[in-house]
């Protein structure tokens, strides 16, 4: 295993995920010059198109496009992906290795079971890392902030922010591209629901709405629970009328 860190951490439950809900924002934080990982929680085994081994590779050339610094595998089951003690032990070893401040999560509602258990699972292993006592590999931390990937969800609220995603949309296009076994002539994927058009336009169209919501060509949207700070409200964006 890997003991590298980073500041910034995307976690979700399959290979692909990460690209389609937050690569851009992953990308950005890149060339903001952080460091930035990605933690896979399963090897996408009972995936209907490809295998572990292709996803495996494809999620590697997704990763060096996208300039990330660690992928890990959790090798928790695809598909019966439990918030269960072995599970959060596990995801707690890999959180103490990489030490992030932040971490990007699936947002708690969705279609695939995965990610609604991902989301919970992420949360409370962020939170058992930190505590002293508690049995797993690796010196205790405590991410400092959490953040749920709101994209392609329409059912929960409003994104409580978007980020503007404009200047690495291509960066964010050529990662999702990789995972051609996945995604070549498909119309969906993972929470994404069918609209007729191709996925790689149709993933586009949803970006550049996002984008829309703060004025922007493309964005990815978060949800936070705690209220966000502003220091000067003269500094605030996106125009109100
Ligand atoms: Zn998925």
């Amino acid at each position: 295993m890997t003991s590298e860190r980073v500041d910034l951490l995307a976690i979700a439950a399959h290979r692909d995920d990460v690209e389609l809900t937050c690569g851009g924002t992953l990308a950005k934080a890149v060339k903001a010059g952080y460091r930035v990982g990605i933690i896979d929680l399963t090897q996408g085994e009972t995936g209907t198109r490809g295998d572990a081994a292709t996803r495996a590779a494809e999620a590697e050339r997704a990763a060096r496009v996208l300039g990330i610094h660690a992928r890990l595998n959790a090798g928790l089951p695809d598909a019966h992906l439990h918030n269960d003690e072995p599970s959060r032990a596990k995801l707690v070893e890999l959180i103490r290795a990489t030490r992030p401040r932040v971490v990007i999560l699936p947002f708690a509602v969705g279609r695939h079971p995965d990610h609604r258990i991902a989301s919970e699972l992420g949360r409370d292993a962020c939170y058992l890392a930190g505590l002293v006592k508690y049995a797993a590999a690796g010196e205790p931390h405590r991410p400092f902030k959490l953040l749920y990937a709101l994209a392609y969800r329409e059912d929960p609220v409003k994104p409580t922010f978007v980020v503007d995603i404009s200047d690495t949309f291509e960066i964010k296009m050529q990662a999702i591209r990789c995972y051609a076994s996945q995604f070549d002539g498909a119309t969906t994927a993972g929470e994404i629901f069918p609209t007729g058009q191709g996925l790689y336009e149709l993933i586009r169209s949803q970006s550049a709405h996002y984008g829309s919501l703060i004025r922007t060509p493309y964005g990815e949207p978060f949800f936070c629970p705690e209220t966000l700070e502003v220091q000067d409200v003269l500094q605030l964006g996106v125009q109100s009328m």
